[in-house]
Order: C-alpha cells, then structure tokens, then sequence
C-alpha cells in the first residue's frame, strides 16, 4: 500500500476466526503508530441463538471501549427478517473517521485522507486507466467539503493545501498527482522487471504507442514532462532527469523520492505565482534569519492543533483577514475607503494591523510585548536578587516600576534619561559587571554587557530599548 500501512497477521487470523469459525462476536482494529493495523480487542462468542435486541447490547458494550478515535470494526450483526426467522451478516465499519466534536483534529483529518480513503483508490491505481479530469473532479470534491466544514479559507491557494506541512501546508495528497505519480512508478516497474512476461506487456504498450491507443509509457512520460522531468524507459535501466540537470539521471530506488521532491518544488512554484497570497509565504521561505525548516514546525509538530485555529493562522500567511484593502481589492465587495478604520492614516492592510497601526501600538501591541518581556525581566531580576521568585509566564502579575538593591536597579517603564536624549523605560543596572553578563548569558540573549558604568550610554542599551520598542 502506498501509504506505508500494514495489515498485522494477528488481523488476518482474528478474520478468518470471525468469518469462518464464529469464535468472536466482533473484532476491533486500530492504526498503530500510523503504520500497522492490527487487533485491539476481541469480543467473545455470540451466545446461541442470538436475538437481535442481545446482539444490539453487545454492540453498545463494544462501543463504550474506544472513544472518538478512529477504528475498525468487523461486527457479527444479527437481525429478525420481516418472516420473523434470525439472520446474521458480518459487516465492515470504518469507525468515526470524522466525528463532529472537537477531539478530532487537523492532524486526523488530513491522515484520514491520505491513509484510509487515498489507499482505496491508490491500489486500483496500478491496473486501471482513469481520465484525468474525473480524478479532478474528486480532489474539487474533496476541497469543497474541507472548505464547507471550515477547513479551508474558500480563496486560499490550493496548492498550499497539498504542499506538505513543514512548508506551511497542510500535507492532503491529491487524488490527481497520486494517480499520476502511480503510473510514473509502474511503467518504470515495468521496465525493470525482467520475467518474460512483463516483457511482453511492455512490448504490448509500445505497440499501442505506435497505434496511436492510449499507453502506460505514453502517459507516465507525458506526468513525468509534467514535473520538469524526463522519463528513459530503457529495459533494464529506466531512469529520470530534471529538465534543470539533464546529465543527472535518477534511477532504482532514489526516484521515488526524486518524484515526490518535483511534486513539492511543482506545489511552491504553483504558489510563488499567486500575487495575492504569495507575499509573507514567499517572505518566510525567502527570509535568511528565519530557519526556513523550522517557521512550520507547529504545523507538523503540533498534533492536536484545532482545524479553525490552523486555518485562522494561515488565513493571517495568505493576507485573507478582511482588511479594507481585501474587501475592496481582492473580493471586491466593498468599495471606496481603503484607509484604517483605527489609526485613519494609513492603508488598512495586514501588515499595518500586525505591525504599524499606531492605534494598535498604544495598547495591543504593548500588551502583547510586556507579556513576553515580563519573563525576561523578573529572571535577571532573580538572578540580581531582586525579586525572590520569577512568576510564571501566565500570571497576571506585572512588575513594579522599580526594584532596587544595594548592587542593582531595574526599572519597568520608567523613562530613563541619558546626557543626550531620553531613552528607555525598561532598564536594568547592575554594579557588578559579571553578575549583569551572567544574566544575560544564561539567558541566552543577544545582551552583551559592557563595563556598567558604560552600560547606560552604550550603544548596547539603545540597542536595548530599540528591541523594547518593535
Ligand atoms: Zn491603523
């Protein structure tokens, strides 16, 4: 299975346990560690004769075990047929894939598509021949559902839902580029392949290349063209190369990740065309400073991360907050005005209300940055024996304007003046140079202390109040 998930053979013998000899009421699987499917709990034997209101507590039982989490469950249903005899039927259900309520989360839903729902087509992917343009149509399914369910911002990009998490995506295959990427991968199976057999069905497709029917090869090289790749199908070496490094050729084992790494290349330029919503994605993956590997990290990392709060975020990434300039220039429903509506002056874009808006600065912003801030502070206050205890970063407790010791002061948002001008309001004075430095080496900053009788005209404490002020 393409999705890398196996079926355990304690499953295959609980099955012929339950099909052939009736030994348990129902079996439940589940994904283990999203790799194996395997047994999670047997039920006994139906009792004998087994009448339907008896097989319905059973199945309550079952289901009192497992909550939300997705499962499957072969169950021994036993009902009264309109003649009043009993009938038993084995069934297959695939449990809560998408429950309603919270616990599931992003993370389940995108997993569920590719690992439950994708691999029910991808296994028929290898034999049969579908039009491109009905596997559309699924993914377009597909998207408009994860959008009416409020998964997705109804203009985001759609290459941004395919493109994998770590990039700021959000990791769905598509139905599409997976059938592509199937015929891509068994046409060069089938060159490889050295039974006489399968010499002959690849003498068979070449045939029908030059009868001008449709082919295996003559497809999988026109997906291939598709990534910026050219396919070689030579027997019993096929290989690939990028259109960019034609003298670099790609075979047995490496192609497939080699095709996996053009689909994501492919996805990025897709959305790097986008003018709207390119701007601060291209920025994050562009931006030295930010370790681009790791500015998605949350995405990836955080598992339980709420659906609305991952498509709030990346609503914010793609600029389809509803500011003035988006209603008017982008959907076009509303005209007119494009100034603030909080400061007046400038335009009310997503940049000005993250970081400019002037009506913002005065309380949010500020907020927001003692928050953070306040952390830093009480520690190298603890560390000077300023304060006895560092709060946690929740508490509501804010600093006192000005603690003082016989060695140190610290200041929070008193103005300070120098000779010059006046500067700061959150300040820290030590008189010991070492215990300073020890503060804010052990606190991992970019402060680096110079003598303090400097310190306060340093350019460092500039440098300081700046960064306060951002
Ligand atoms: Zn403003």
């Amino acid at each position: 299975m393409s999705s890398g998930v196996v079926v355990d053979q304690t499953v295959i013998e609980a099955f012929n346990d339950i099909k052939l000899k009736k030994r348990h009421a129902y079996v439940v699987m589940m994904i283990k560690d999203k790799k194996k499917i395997v047994v999670e709990s047997l039920g006994d034997k139906l009792p004998l004769n087994c009448s339907q209101s008896r097989n319905e507590d059973i199945f309550k039982g079952m289901k009192k075990a497992f909550g939300n989490e997705p499962r499957y469950i072969l169950f021994d249903f036993c009902f009264t047929r309109p003649n009043q005899t009993t009938a038993q039927k084995l069934a297959f259900i695939s449990w809560e894939l998408f429950p309603k309520n919270d616990n599931n989360n992003d993370d389940n839903r995108v997993t569920a598509s590719n690992q439950f729902a994708l691999p029910v087509l991808a296994y028929l992917m290898w034999t049969q021949h579908w039009p491109v343009t009905e596997l559309r149509s699924i993914d377009r399914e597909a998207r408009k559902i994860i959008c009416e369910n409020g998964g997705k911002h109804p203009l985001s990009s759609t290459a941004m839902l395919y493109l994998p998490r770590d990039k700021g995506g959000r990791g769905l295959r598509s139905v599409q580029q997976e059938y592509k990427l199937t015929k891509i991968k068994s046409s060069i199976k089938l060159h490889q392949n050295s039974d006489p057999t399968m010499r002959l069905v690849q003498k068979f497709e070449e045939r029908a290349i030059e009868k001008g029917f449709t082919s295996l090869i003559k497809e999988a090289c026109k997906y291939t063209e598709e990534l910026g790749t050219s396919l070689t199908l030579n027997y019993p070496n096929p290989s690939c190369s990028s259109h960019q490094a034609p003298n670099i050729s790609i075979s047995g084992k490496k192609v497939k990740g080699y095709l996996r790494k053009s689909v994501t290349e492919k996805l990025l330029e897709e959305v790097k065309c986008e003018l709207w919503h390119r701007r601060f994605l291209c920025a994050t993956w562009q931006d030295k400073d930010l370790s681009g590997d790791e500015c998605f990290n949350w995405l990836r990392d955080w598992k339980s991360a709420p659906t609305h709060t991952i498509t709030g975020l990346l609503e914010l990434y793609e600029q389809l907050t509803p500011t003035r300039v988006y209603t008017k220039l982008k959907t076009g429903t509303s005209q007119g005005e494009t100034t603030c509506k909080l400061s007046g002056g400038a335009t009310e874009t997503l940049t000005h209300v993250l970081a400019w808006c002037p009506a913002l600065a005065q309380s949010k912003y500020l907020d927001r940055h003692n928050a953070v801030l306040k952390v830093l502070f009480f520690e190298v206050c603890k560390e000077l024996e300023l304060v006895d205890s560092v709060p946690p970063w929740y508490s509501l407790v804010s600093a006192k304007p000005v603690y003082e010791s016989s060695d140190a002061q610290a200041y929070w948002d008193v103005p300070v003046c120098t000779d010059e001008v006046p500067i700061g309001k959150k300040m820290i004075y030590a008189s010991s140079k070492d215990a300073l430095k020890k503060c804010f080496t052990g606190l991992n900053t970019e402060f680096q202390c110079t003598d303090p009788a400097e310190f306060q005209h340093s350019e460092l404490v500039k440098e300081m109040v700046q960064k306060d002020r951002v």
